[in-house]
């Protein structure tokens, strides 16, 4: 492809894409092919000679496109929403045109600084406090990292290379390989998955701890644990706060978590990765009540800030502990004197390599602004909370725990085999997609808002496709229901024959 052919592909994949967004809700948010559709079909070997950029995007559009599961789709409504804006693809397309590195200052000093630049602006943003920030006098900062997963395993290194330091630094004849095995990490029973695999990739047993009522993880069940495991000779290490849980959007307590961790010096973490972000409307900022303790806190950029997947962003309070941790020196690597402090970013990470993904955390930032951001996040909890007004006026439906950010759980009152029905049915006409959690001992399934197009009628869709599969399932005549369906939208125009046309 020379620069010619660029520009014409580059502007065919731009309208492409607009084209796309335009019409995704002619689409059914989850596609019709069956495993292995793609691998049985594809050639066996890359092809020998290059292939014209026009019969790439055809076979893409033929042959990629029918498997994808739309995530921007206003009927998605699984999991969390994965970030996508027009700004972060600009930013994205930057990123890879122009194609650095930035492991060191030298090796592309805009990567590094711009990465400062806008963690600190997303910082101030979120109200952290400014021992985090890379703009205060001490020792803390920010730095993006490609996901939450990589953010809490990094900080789990981190935790178990300081503890062993300040334990040789009492005790010098200490056996390191031998206290490392007493290293223990705690979390809640409601941790992401992810949480708990860092205890598997750094070798650290990890507790997931029982919460209360509320899904939260309170300070006297950690200081319970803490106290078990030292009369047992082990050493409390790592603590993972969850702010935003995956099933239920719970918010473990800060302020009760941060003082156990503090008496006992145990690094505590937090994983904001969903909710955090609701902390640039000041009026969430209460969330994180206690952040204060921690010593490392993350958020992903990219699931509810409009920034496309890789921007996990990560603060540190004291960097020295990533720096000891992590630097590894060799002498293609040396970087050049400076009087001002610029981060080493590769001592801050795990791999060496770096993405210059500041570029599209920028262009969101200065595209969308804070304002921009601040009504994003504002509209989709309201349109949570116009979909729990929708499930709640159904007297077939509970919702519960009562719902908060974008995220709505209900379930059918005639049990949880039913409700599980519910969702299978849902998810095997493709129309609307949700996946579930358990909430007390309950299947519930979660509505969370994800795509940046969603509207009120795109919610009251969403309703009906599941009202109509209600209907099937659970006689109207049996249970009384208040409103079966919204009046105003005609089904029929969004059942799957429709959108095929
Ligand atoms: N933490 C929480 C609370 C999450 O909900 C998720 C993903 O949904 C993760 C961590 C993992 O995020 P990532 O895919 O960026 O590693």
């Amino acid at each position: 492809m020379d620069a010619q052919q660029f520009r014409e592909c580059g502007r065919a994949v731009i309208d492409m894409l607009a084209d796309y967004y335009d019409n995704i809700r002619n689409r059914n948010v989850l596609p019709s092919v069956e495993p292995g559709y793609l691998i049985k079909s594809a050639p066996e070997s890359a092809p020998e000679q290059p292939e014209e950029w026009e019969s790439v995007l055809k076979d893409f559009c033929e042959t990629v496109m029918p498997g994808l599961t739309h995530w921007q789709s206003p009927q998605f409504h699984a999991y969390y929403p994965t970030g996508g804006s027009y700004a972060s693809t600009i930013g994205s397309l930057l990123c890879d045109g122009i194609a650095v590195m930035g492991f060191t200052w030298i090796a592309s000093p805009a990567c590094t600084e711009l990465e400062v630049v806008t963690m600190n602006w997303l910082g101030k943003l979120l109200g952290l406090p400014k021992e985090f920030l890379n703009c205060s006098a001490g020792p803390g900062g920010g730095i993006i990292q490609g996901s939450a997963s990589e953010a809490t395993l990094v900080g789990l290194l981190a935790a178990k290379d300081k503890m062993i330091r300040r334990l040789l630094e009492n005790d010098p004849d200490l056996d390191e390989d031998l206290i490392k095995t007493k290293f223990v990490a705690y979390t809640s029973d409601q941790c992401n998955s992810s949480v708990e695999k860092a205890g598997v990739l750094g070798s650290m047993k990890m507790r997931l701890l029982k919460t209360d009522q509320n899904c939260k993880l309170r300070g006297e069940t950690l200081r319970k644990a803490f106290e078990e495991d030292k009369a047992q000779g082990l050493i409390p290490c790592y603590v993972i706060a969850n702010v935003g849980t995956t099933g239920t959007c719970a918010y473990d307590p800060l302020y009760e978590l941060g003082p156990v961790c503090k008496e006992e010096n145990v690094w505590l973490h937090v994983d904001a990765a969903y909710a955090g972000a609701a902390c640039v409307c000041p009026e969430y900022r209460h969330i994180l009540k206690g952040v204060e303790y921690a010593d490392s806190f993350d958020v992903n950029v990219h699931k509810w800030l409009l920034v496309n997947f890789d921007c996990s962003a990560m603060w540190v309070k004291d960097s020295y502990d990533l720096i000891n941790a992590f630097d590894v020196q060799r002498i293609y690597l040396d970087d050049v004197k400076s009087e001002v402090i610029v981060p080493d970013y590769r001592h801050w990470q795990m791999p060496l390599g770096r993405r210059f993904r500041a570029l599209k955390l920028w262009t969101v930032l200065k595209m969308y602004g804070a304002e921009g951001l601040r009504t994003h996040i504002r509209n989709h909890i309201t349109l949570a909370q116009h979909f729990a007004k929708l499930v709640r006026a159904d007297e077939r439906f509970v919702v519960e725990p009562e719902p908060t950010m974008g995220l709505v759980c209900f379930r059918l009152k005639n049990g949880d085999k039913l409700t599980k029905q519910l969702l299978e049915n849902l998810t095997a006409k493709k129309e609307v997609f949700m996946v579930a959690c358990t909430y007390r001992s309950r299947y519930v399934i979660r509505f969370v808002i994800c795509s940046r197009f969603t509207t009120k009628e795109d919610i009251e869709v969403s309703w009906n496709i599941i009202i109509k599969e209600v209907n099937r399932l659970v006689c109207p005549t049996q249970i009384k229901s208040k409103s079966q369906s919204i009046s105003s939208i005609d089904f029929e125009t969004v059942t799957i024959s429709e959108k095929s046309k």
